[in-house]
């Protein structure tokens, strides 16, 4: 059974797209969302032998061959012109990992409606990613499973400029919104972390560079916190 992450990043993949799950490891995505008659066709991403040769097994031992192509390489080159691949998962990798595989992978964005992006943490840099390349947040969501908390954040190529506040990028212009208990727990959590981060740099030498990161949590902790 694909995991309550998994399936929750599976409901924004819009029924008959052609996907590509990039960092598929098992390819349980692909083969959740083919079971499901989501999609009929599908290619897993795998850049790691070991994950791909799980990948390539999963995916025979549900009949699922002729339907979903699994190759081994890295990010989007996995992707061919002749997929016409129009949308893309990636799922479970950090938020920095996840855009530097979009910005490498530009040219295969061009017929790519829409961006499913679970990161493990900082979510915040691929808001930056998406205000930089025009790419707006149709959809959010937060949601915890085993006590981690986790973000989807669904793209789509932006109509006009797209212009988000510092807290927005932060925080999530569409979660901001919606102020949900995970939510706030989750910023709770943060705010925390980053006080005791800001406690245990006064008793240590105030260089500038302390100074300089102090100012930056103590910024951050004001931005949470006013919410
Ligand atoms: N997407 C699955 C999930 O959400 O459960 C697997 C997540 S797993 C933690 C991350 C996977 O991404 C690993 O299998 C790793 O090999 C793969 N990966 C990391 N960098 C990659 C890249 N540049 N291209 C393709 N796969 C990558």
């Amino acid at each position: 059974q694909l995991s309550h992450r998994l399936t929750r990043v599976a409901h924004h993949v819009p029924k008959g797209a052609v996907v590509a799950d990039i960092g598929s490891d098992h390819a349980y995505l692909p083969c959740y969302l083919v079971l499901n008659g989501v999609v009929d066709k599908a290619v897993a991403g795998e850049v790691v032998i070991g994950p791909f040769e799980s990948a390539r097994k999963q995916v025979l031992q549900e009949g699922l061959a002729g339907k979903i192509h699994v190759r081994l390489a890295s990010g989007l080159d996995a992707i061919h012109p002749e997929d016409h691949i129009t949308a893309i998962t990636i799922a479970g990798m950090g938020g920095p990992l996840i855009c530097s595989i979009l910005e490498q992978g530009k040219e295969q964005l061009a017929g790519v409606e829409r961006l499913i992006l679970q990161p493990n943490v900082h979510s915040k840099s691929i808001r930056d990613w998406a205000a930089a390349n025009n790419w707006t947040i149709t959809e959010e969501e937060i949601l915890k499973e085993n006590e981690k908390i986790y973000e989807i954040l669904v793209l789509e190529k932006a109509q006009s400029p797209v212009l988000w506040t510092q807290r927005q990028l932060l925080m999530g212009p569409k979660l901001l919104k919606d102020q949900t208990p995970i939510f706030q727990e989750k910023w709770r959590r943060e705010s925390d972390q980053w006080k005791r981060i800001v406690a245990s740099m006064e008793s240590t030498a105030q260089t500038e560079e302390i100074i300089e990161k102090k100012q930056e949590l103590v910024e951050k902790i004001q931005l949470v916190e006013e919410v």
